[in-house]
């Protein structure tokens, strides 16, 4: 065997080892990316050697089994699979090819979402649901109408009637004898999370996927558990009597939602591939707001007289192909878990992984939340795992693919001791949370440093990570000097909090003797910190960290206490009784206050000269919220601001909009054709204004 050979082999060998536990087992041990990479790679090498071309070889069939030991039914056509294209560049080739092949006759596209769940064909006699079946390998699949019968959208029935009679594109033909219909059975992501949280809870391996999970649900021998796991299905292939239906895809689609069949409502006639491409890329940000997972477009020929001039391959159909977004899933090594300290003392693990490409970043580290989620995953240094990004910009481990340990994988530990300063760490019991208890933990210093800094705080512009890391460690002198004992000279760290930001000016020749600190940026550093000291009331407190104080709330105890000295000297009731500050936060402000540590630090900071009013910009700011505090409802058409718009307006300033009137209510703002809102308002003697009356209230007057 040469060297080409070998590798076609060890590629095949692979493919049908990832089919079966894909297929059979629904627990793949490799991402779907990934065993589409493989398959490419064996194209690639089937094209350059075509002598070496088996029938048995993985590209040459539809991928899939049939179960043993269930019964199976032969597919009236052959149920194929898709080609895939991972590039707009292919999915314009394969246009060309078509429109090469339709040999200038006409045709436009129709796409569709590719559903992400696995195809399944329900024939339906004299209206009536008779046999649900899976791919299969193509040619027969699993007969599985009992579990089919379980899934809701799934009609036991065709209508005869059409359902929506005025769109009559077309009239409905009289059933044949025989209506075929093939779909995507799919599992919405919900139901999926829970049936995994499900089978972890019972300590079961949980599904990779919905796709798998819909896979594995589909054939499950009792239905009952089938019905309670509320699959879905949407279809999108038509035949009657085992021929195409209709003359294009539109009118099949169009004519399956008319007899009651689900229809993916996603679906674009497109004149151009242009048009398709304008679709596909619409789709990739979109798709993260459907409730079931997508992981492509699907474009088809539209007319069903240019498909079979088209024909198809042994595996799949020339007429369609299915354009593939970037992977959101791939599998990975874990090579290390740091635990990281933050702010509040939480201590997160973070997984390090063999760098890997996710939906076009490469991954390198993605957190493991908390002791309670390294425990649900049961995750192993050295374990690979499946690690996705669906939609959202974090990349999250999903499951550990425990089929791929190999016995090198070693236990993980979390820490019992801080990993910066190695005091005993708690954990409170009502939290999933592990924390560092230590105040000055120098981790936490740190963090509360930057907190203070960050732009909506204090905002002092350069003061990094980097830099914090430097200023708050003890420091070797440039030039090793040693004491008389021989020890190297260490000198205290340039600052311990934030208040000694404030005196770092009387440091600087210090500070410009760090690690890229220069004149320059020493003095831009100067500068900023200096600046920082007029940020306002607001600004600070926000940057003080009090628990349940975030940069809204600081904003409506600066507007309505205007010092710190009035804030600090507020009593809980005083406290709560401002609009939108609870009880527990009223609580949390005040123990802050009382906490010694908290009274010298503010004291520290106002003898170096911070402002502790609200500074002229908040002020102007405590006009604009002309309407903190206030209940407003809107009835009726404004002139010139939409219901939106007025509402925005509202918000901005402070106000909040109620969609009814109560005694509570302050203001009701009434347009053209208001209606009971108004009369109720009046009845209540609420004051009303118009939009202009509105405008004039809300804007700052100077
Ligand atoms: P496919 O999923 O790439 O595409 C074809 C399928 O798309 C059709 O059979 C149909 O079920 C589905 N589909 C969804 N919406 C559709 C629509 N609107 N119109 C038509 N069809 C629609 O192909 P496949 O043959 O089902 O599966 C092969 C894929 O499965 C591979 O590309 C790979 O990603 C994955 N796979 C992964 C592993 C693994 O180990 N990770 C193993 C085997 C297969």
């Amino acid at each position: 065997m040469n060297k080409v050979e070998g590798e076609i082999a060890e590629l095949r060998r692979e493919i049908n080892d990832h089919d079966y536990r894909y297929y059979v087992l629904n627990a793949p041990i490799v991402a779907d990316v990934e065993y589409d990479a493989r398959m490419k790679r064996l194209r690639e090498l089937e094209a350059t050697h075509p002598e070496l071309i088996t029938s048995d070889s993985p590209t040459q069939r539809v991928s899939g089994q049939v179960t043993e030991g269930v019964e199976r039914h032969a597919h009236k056509r052959p149920m194929m699979s898709l080609d895939n294209s991972y590039s707009i560049d292919e999915l314009r080739a394969w246009a060309k090819r078509c429109e090469k092949l339709a040999g200038g006759r006409a045709f436009d596209y129709i796409a569709e979402l590719k559903i992400d769940g696995l195809s399944l064909s329900l024939v339906y006699e004299n209206g009536v649901l008779v046999r649900g079946v899976t791919r299969g390998d193509g040619v027969q699949g699993d007969v599985v109408t009992n579990n089919v019968r379980t899934i809701r959208s799934v009609p036991l029935r065709l209508q005869t009637e059409p359902i929506t009679p005025q769109s009559s594109l077309f009239d409905v033909p009289a059933q044949p004898l025989e209506v075929e219909t093939r779909g995507e059975v799919y599992l919405p992501r919900a139901v999926f999370e829970k049936i995994n949280r499900e089978l972890t809870g019972e300590g079961e391996q949980p599904f990779a996927n919905p796709r798998n999970a819909a896979s594995g649900t589909l054939r499950m021998r009792d239905p009952q558990i089938v019905a309670e796991r509320g699959l879905d299905m949407f279809c999108y292939q038509l035949f009657f009597d085992g021929e195409d239906a209709l003359p294009t895809q539109f009118e099949a689609l169009e004519w399956m939602k008319r007899v009651g069949l689900k229809v993916n409502p996603h679906y674009h006639r497109c004149q151009s591939i242009e048009e398709v491409i304008e679709f596909c890329n619409e789709w990739g940000e979109k798709r993260f707001g459907l409730n079931y997972d997508t992981d492509g477009i699907v474009v088809k020929v539209n007319q069903v007289a240019i498909r079979e001039e088209l024909g198809s391959t042994g595996k799949s159909p020339r007429w369609a192909i299915a354009y593939k977004f970037p992977a959101q899933q791939v599998s990975t090594k874990l090579i290390d878990v740091v635990y990281q300290v933050g702010r509040t003392g939480a201590i997160t693990p973070v997984a390090v992984f063999e760098p890997v490409l996710l939906a076009g970043t490469t991954v390198v580290r993605a957190s493991l939340h908390n002791a309670d989620e390294m425990k649900r995953l049961g995750v192993r240094l050295n374990d690979y795992v499946f690690i996705e990004k669906s939609g959202e910009i974090i990349p999250q481990v999903v499951q550990v693919i425990t089929e791929r340990r190999t016995g090198e994988e070693l236990e993980l530990v979390f820490p019992t001791h801080c990993p910066e300063c190695q005091t005993e760490i708690v954990k409170p019991e009502d939290e999933a949370i592990t924390r560092c208890p230590k105040f000055d933990c120098p981790a936490k210093v740190r963090e509360r440093i930057l907190y203070f800094a960050a732009r909506r705080a204090l905002r002092i512009e350069g003061l990094g990570e980097a830099l914090v890391q430097q200023l708050t460690a003890p420091r070797m002198q440039r030039d090793s000097l040693l004491d008389e004992s021989g020890q190297e000279v260490v000198l205290p760290p340039l600052i311990r909090d934030v208040t000694d930001l404030y005196h770092l000016a009387e440091k600087r020749d210090q500070l410009i003797a760090l690690e890229r600190m220069g004149e320059k940026s020493a003095d831009n550093l100067l500068e900023q910190i200096e600046a920082s000291k007029q940020a306002g009331l607001a600004r600070l407190l926000h940057g003080l960290d009090i628990r349940h104080v975030g940069e809204r709330t600081a904003q409506i105890l600066a507007n309505q206490f205007g010092s710190m000295d009035k804030l600090a000297a507020a009593s809980v009731e005083e406290l709560s009784n401002v609009f939108e500050i609870g009880d527990i936060m009223a609580v949390a402000i005040r123990e802050w206050f009382d906490t010694e540590r908290n009274q010298q630090l503010l004291a520290r900071l106002k003898e170096a000269g911070v402002r502790m009013e609200v500074s002229r910009a908040e002020g102007e700011a405590e006009i604009v919220r002309f309407f903190e505090g206030k209940q407003f409802v809107l009835t009726g058409t404004l002139p010139t601001l939409k219901r939106d718009d007025a509402k925005a307006f509202i918000e901005a300033r402070g106000g909040r909009v109620n969609s009814s009137v109560s005694k509570k209510t302050d203001f009701v703002v009434a347009g053209e054709e208001a209606g009971s809102k108004l009369d109720r308002a009046q009845e209540l003697g609420i004051p009303i204004l118009d939009e202009a009356k509105l405008l004039e209230l809300g804007e700052p007057t100077n």
